[in-house]
């Protein structure tokens, strides 16, 4: 079907050609006929390829930082969970063979993952990933996963694994297509990180067998199968206009009007490469993501110290921290979700995790006064999940209380956005988090493949919330910024300027994309566009309104 065009969500502004490569499909289900060996020597086998794969995987998690070490460590530990063993052993007792006691072992736990609902669910696909793995190895063929070749591919698939993501080997793999995620998924994340030019959430992958050449175009979301030469030769002059290098340096529009490109980040070791991309400050530090693996809360001196490696990093900069936003996609030990939520996007996660006992947030609140004295970074702190003057007024009140001058509050739901002039009343700012702002303004859970869609910034529902929150900033002059993904899309970032964000913040391998075309635009055109984008009915026809300058 040459030339035939198909759309999905891209991740960067990248452009690449190449030929694809699908990951195999999965490994078939074991036989269920009864072993022939003895149990020992099956459950020796078993165990074997359980260590086996465990070790594999911590060896990708050492290679990994962030969120995608915590992750991949996770998995490895989850093949060594002691409960799985002895379900293998009884299965094996029960003349099952090491394949298929592991097949059931796994799907069993992953049945169970699905019927709790929310973030365990979301952790079925990796018990389903590990089945996989081990029995892989039981059968001694090559792991399902990214293919092997001599030459250069672009991956299809129909969603990755993090152990694969992370593993990508980018002399290699040119970009990547998935029929399944969103843009805020796991994947189109952790690709972002890596700068690999990807296209998700394309559904049928039918067109794409192995060998076909194609056209993958992330800043339009498109793939083109069997390209012409001219479609080619048009999209890399596109790609010449976007990326027009503009040197390292603050970030500024056409009229010089500064607008401070900050970076996102979960922890210091991340800090280096941030500055090296000209990251003017941090604009969000996540930490949960520091806690990820702590059984009991963190002492207020062990969160100091955390604290002052990430603040010594940006001495006389902006850094501005996020409390912990424990739930739903973010679960913590020492926070639990409550086991009688139906819909844990919509429990007790963020701020409101302390509503009845504050004595975590105050812990971090002091933890973060004392780091913030002793270095000489300017620490900012703000709330997850605010939705009202009354919960801006609470927090504000106790950051101050506890020795931190300069609070603010994330808008992340839409009622935060209705009500923002009241907020900015009483906080010092405002970062938008339009991750969850755009879930909970379509009702569509961000970690739902199927629902990728909804999971659009550029849709106008969303855009005339920025607007309000946008028009709020401007009246009481006190800073909106942008720290969800949305602020690491070129285009999508000239508009949320346009809208009256003041400041963005994103993973650091963004920054020259973003730096870059704002360069291209004075307030005044970044104004018309916004406006233009506001009247569109569609995120496609958002989108165009830039595309088409
Ligand atoms: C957001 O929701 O946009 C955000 C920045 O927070 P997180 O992605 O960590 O929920
Ligand atoms: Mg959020």
């Amino acid at each position: 079907m040459p030339g035939v065009r198909v759309q999905g969500v891209g991740v960067g502004r990248g452009v690449v050609t190449g030929p694809v490569l699908r990951m195999p499909e999965p490994l078939p289900e074991p036989s269920e006929r009864p072993r022939s060996n003895t149990a020992a020597w099956e459950f020796a086998r078993a165990e074997e390829a359980l260590l086996a794969t465990a070790a594999d995987l911590t060896r990708h998690a050492e290679h990994s930082t962030g969120e995608a070490r915590a992750v991949l460590e996770a998995q490895a530990q989850m093949a060594q969970d002691p409960s799985l063993l002895t379900d293998v052993r009884s299965r094996i007792a029960a003349q099952k063979t090491a394949e298929r006691a592991i097949f059931e072992a796994f799907h069993t736990f992953q049945q169970m993952l699905l019927s709790m609902g929310g973030y365990m669910a979301e952790r079925a696909s990796d018990l389903g990933d590990l089945s996989q793995r081990t029995i892989a190895h039981l059968r001694g063929v090559a792991m399902p996963g990214v293919p092997e070749s001599d030459t250069p591919f672009i991956l299809v698939a129909h969603d990755l694994a993090p152990a694969d993501t992370v593993g990508l080997n980018l002399g290699k793999v040119l970009g990547l297509i998935t029929s399944g995620g969103s843009p805020t998924s796991h994947t189109a994340i952790l690709a972002r990180a890596k700068s690999i030019v990807a296209v998700v959430g394309v559904g049928s992958l039918d067109a794409l067998s192995d060998g076909t050449e194609v056209l993958l175009d992330a800043a339009e979301g498109t793939v083109t199968i069997e390209p012409e030469d001219s479609e080619i030769q048009a999209a890399r002059r596109r790609l010449g206009r976007r990326r027009s290098k503009v040197p390292i340096g603050p970030g500024t529009l056409a009229d010089d009007t500064p607008i401070p490109l900050m970076a996102n980040l979960t922890a210091a070791a991340e800090a280096p490469r941030a500055r090296e991309l000209g990251a003017e400050g941090v604009g969000l530090l996540r930490t949960e993501l520091l806690f990820l693996d702590a059984e009991t809360a963190p002492s207020i001196a062990e969160q100091v110290e955390h604290y002052r490696g990430i603040f010594e990093e940006f001495p006389g900069r902006r850094v501005i921290v996020r409390t912990l936003d424990a739930g739903a996609d973010k679960p913590l030990a020492f926070l639990p979700a409550r086991s009688d939520e139906p819909n844990p996007a919509l429990g007790a996660r963020g701020l409101r995790a302390f509503r009845e006992d504050n004595t975590i947030l105050r812990n971090q609140l002091r933890a973060l006064a004392i780091a913030a004295d002793a270095t000489s970074a300017e620490v900012r702190v703000m709330a997850p999940m605010v939705a009202d003057a009354a919960e801006t007024a609470g927090f504000v009140l106790l950051a101050r209380e506890l020795g931190l001058r300069t609070a603010g509050v994330m808008a992340e739901v839409p009622s935060a956005a209705l009500l923002a002039a009241q907020i900015l009343g009483i906080a010092d700012f405002i970062s938008i988090g339009t991750n969850d702002l755009t879930q909970y303004t379509l009702a569509a859970d961000r970690q739902l493949g199927a629902l990728a869609d909804y999971q659009d910034p550029w849709h106008p529902a969303v855009l005339r919330l920025i607007r309000m929150i946008g028009d709020a900033g401007g009246q009481s002059g006190k800073p909106v910024g942008v720290c969800g993904e949305a602020a690491a899309d070129p285009l999508l970032a000239v508009v949320l300027v346009g809208l009256g964000v003041t400041s963005l913040s994103m993973t650091p391998e963004a920054l020259a994309d973003v730096r870059t075309e704002l360069r291209q635009h004075t307030l005044e055109h970044a104004r018309l566009l916004a406006t233009r984008a506001l009247a569109a009915s569609t995120p496609a026809e958002a989108r165009q309104v830039m595309l088409d300058g």
